[in-house]
């Protein structure tokens, strides 16, 4: 434990024990795209590996050099053309799964569409007709706040298919959200719905895109598709989607693009500082999203039913709803509402309709899941499922063992991936048919990518200790900068340990040397020289019986440097901890990851700070904690949530 051992001041605690292990069922394993072996492929020779992958692909043009590598600027598969909407539309047409369908979507009330591949190209094709029309050419850049409907993903691949680079904005984002990335972009289109449908009833978005064009004139349209049917302001500079694009020809003779043309501009969550439009580009992207989507879920395009539960505005939606899974020709789920409306059974519901086989989500969810019982989705049937994936945050192994038993039926392999806005695509995941998973890790790098922990020099640790995790080489799907901010791209992801990509988070090998990620660095707390991840804390607090959901914080303690601040979601929903459960959690943590880790102080909360895809903003309980004034809440979920919880702090006294 991490009294016994000798820690540096930089390198973090290794404080947690889980010694549980869930090996691959026999069945899928056997058949798996996947075996043992790809590791050592894969490592033979790294660039034939990914060139081998790259040929998933359709290529107008076949690349002349695999990668060209001048730190930290990567360009993969030089010289290569292609076109991504094609890849993820045309081609299956072509080859005859035009009757396959591509989106299966569920509308929050319960309307319904299934679009075939056949149907996804004409719109698609449409789509490209109309924005060409409007004026949209390659290298524009196109805003997208939509709701969750099919004409989001066309939308996407409408731009995909002409060059313009698009640059998708969370519908829940507000005003001010949405302005300064049309800022960021200088958008020339925005296409937008009227509104979508949260938590039972319509939602605006236009109103929101009336207000951020007012002032903005590089946006020249705004184009409208129709949802909700509710009252819209109208100007000049508005098009309706269905009369546009519902006009345009079903033909559209694409253009091939070079692999290092523009696909998209993403925003990062903004968890831990003010958003980074992280710029992908097509090959490469593609190459990796198409690959890790057919590896990591072992997906079996002509049987599976895949639902990601994310939101398009996140990189998940765009990696794990539209650029893997279409490449590959799978037949995906889309949702367009909240998971608790009409009833908190909506995404077992949704799995049993649609015979969901491979299901994606959140930690966030999966814990909201568990805070509301296990008989919910008892009483669906969830069968279908075969394998079950996280990503987004830590996945606690209470709520991953929760998850594999609840929702898996305890049969079905959990996939812990991490990964970044930056990275594109998956990188550090179990595989389903060869890795036995353990609860809380993400265990190890996918085949082609050399990951890492280091310490604070830059020195591999060895196992059993943790550190700062980071990525030796160039991978095929990693961002080629920020959006007009090339400093902020070296200093950020380039200066902290020479040669190496430091993607920001903490981890530990243990002793197989498996991964598990802890964590930001910039979340790391400091108790007496000893650097402790937030994560194994809150994973200590959730697996005591009668927290829900927790987020601890360092906050300044003049004795020992930092000391821990607890912030826990009673399951009794009480607004205070009552003080026989303040000892009984601090044991509890005490107990499992040593007395270092006790926290100093526990708030009870009504609800924690969450960005919109989900992730707790620690850097706004640790404001609260050292009684700062409140950071950045732009991309928060709820802002009065902050008001809230500052609330709860005078009645429990300063520390
Ligand atoms: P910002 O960089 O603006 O603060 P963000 O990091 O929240 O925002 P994303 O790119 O959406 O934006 O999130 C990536 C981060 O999410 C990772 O760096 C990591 O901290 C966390 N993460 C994602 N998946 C996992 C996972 N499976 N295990 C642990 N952490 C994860
Ligand atoms: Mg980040």
């Amino acid at each position: 434990m991490a009294d016994s051992t000798p820690t540096s001041q930089e390198t973090l605690s290794n404080l947690l024990r889980e010694t549980r292990s869930f090996p691959p069922p026999a069945e899928l394993a056997a058949h798996a795209n996947v075996k043992a072996d790809v590791y050592e492929t894969a490592d033979a020779d790294r660039l034939g590996f990914w060139e081998e992958q790259a040929r998933r692909l359709q290529w107008d043009r076949p690349w002349d050099t695999v990668l060209d590598w001048n730190p930290p600027y990567a360009k993969w598969f030089v010289g290569g053309r292609l076109n991504a909407s094609v890849n993820c539309v045309d081609r299956h047409v072509d080859a005859g799964l035009g009757d396959r369908v591509a989106i299966q979507w569920e509308g929050e009330p319960g309307d319904s569409r299934s679009i075939t591949y056949a149907d996804l190209k004409d719109q698609v094709s449409q789509a490209a007709n109309a924005l060409t029309e409007l004026g949209v050419t390659k290298g524009d850049r196109v805003a997208i706040y939509m709701p969750m409907i099919p004409e989001t993903v066309v939308a996407m691949l409408a731009c995909a298919r002409l060059g313009a680079v698009h640059m998708v904005v969370f519908g829940g984002f507000s005003v001010d959200a949405l302005g300064q990335r049309l800022d960021d972009s200088q958008a020339k289109l925005v296409i937008t719905a009227d509104g979508g449908y949260r938590r039972g009833k319509p939602s605006a978005l236009k109103p929101a895109v009336d207000e951020a064009v007012a002032t903005r004139p590089t946006v020249e349209n705004v184009l409208v598709v129709r949802r909700t049917g509710q009252d819209v302001e109208w100007t000049d500079r508005d098009v309706w989607w269905h009369e546009a694009v519902g006009s345009a020809s079903t033909e559209h003779t694409p253009e091939a693009h070079d692999a290092e043309d523009p696909l998209y501009i993403m925003y990062t969550s903004g968890t831990t500082a003010k958003p980074k439009g992280i710029l992908h580009t097509t090959g490469g992207y593609l190459t990796q999203a198409s690959y890790t989507h057919w590896a990591v879920f072992d997906l079996k395009p002509e049987t599976d039913v895949y639902w990601c539960a994310a939101d398009i505005g996140w990189v998940t939606g765009h990696s794990y709803i539209v650029y893997g899974p279409l490449s590959n020709a799978a037949t995906v789920v889309m949702y367009e509402g909240t998971p608790d409306t009409p009833h908190k059974g909506r995404f077992w519901e949704i799995i049993e309709k649609y015979k969901v086989t491979i299901a994606y989500m959140a930690p966030t969810a999966i814990r909201t899941f568990m805070k509301w019982g296990d008989q919910i989705p008892a009483e669906y049937d969830l069968s279908s499922l075969r394998v079950i994936g996280s990503v987004g945050e830590p996945i606690n192994p209470e709520a991953y063992v929760w998850y594999r038993e609840n929702i898996g039926g305890g049969r079905t392999p959990v996939v812990d991936t991490w990964w970044q806005t930056e990275t594109g695509a998956i990188m550090v995941s179990p595989l389903p048919g060869v890795t036995a998973g353990k609860p809380g890790a993400a265990m190890r790098a996918v085949p082609g990518i050399v990951a890492d922990v280091v310490d604070e020099n830059g020195a591999s640790v060895p196992n059993g200790e943790g550190g700062f995790i980071v990525i030796r080489e160039p991978w095929p799907s990693m961002l080629r900068g920020i959006w007009g901010d090339d400093q902020r791209y070296k200093d950020t992801y380039w200066s902290r340990f020479e040669g190496l990509y430091f993607p920001g988070d903490g981890a530990k090998k243990d002793e197989d040397g498996d991964l598990w990620l802890l964590g930001r660095v910039d979340d790391v707390m400091l108790v007496s020289g000893h650097n402790i991840s937030t994560t194994e804390v809150e994973s200590a607090l959730v697996s005591h019986e009668k927290v829900a959901e927790a987020a601890v914080v360092g906050a300044t303690d003049k004795v020992t440097g930092q000391s821990i601040v607890g912030f826990v979601i009673l399951r009794g929903g009480q607004e205070e901890v009552p003080e026989d459960l303040v000892k009984e959690l601090r044991d509890h943590v005490g107990g499992s990851l040593g007395p270092i880790a006790k926290p100093a102080r526990l708030l009870a909360v009504p609800e924690l700070p969450k960005t919109r895809s989900g992730k707790i903003m620690r850097r706004l309980l640790r404001d609260i904690a050292e009684n700062r004034d409140i950071g950045d809440t732009s991309t928060l979920t709820d802002a009065s949530i902050m008001d809230v919880i500052a609330k709860q702090l005078p009645s429990t006294g300063k520390a």
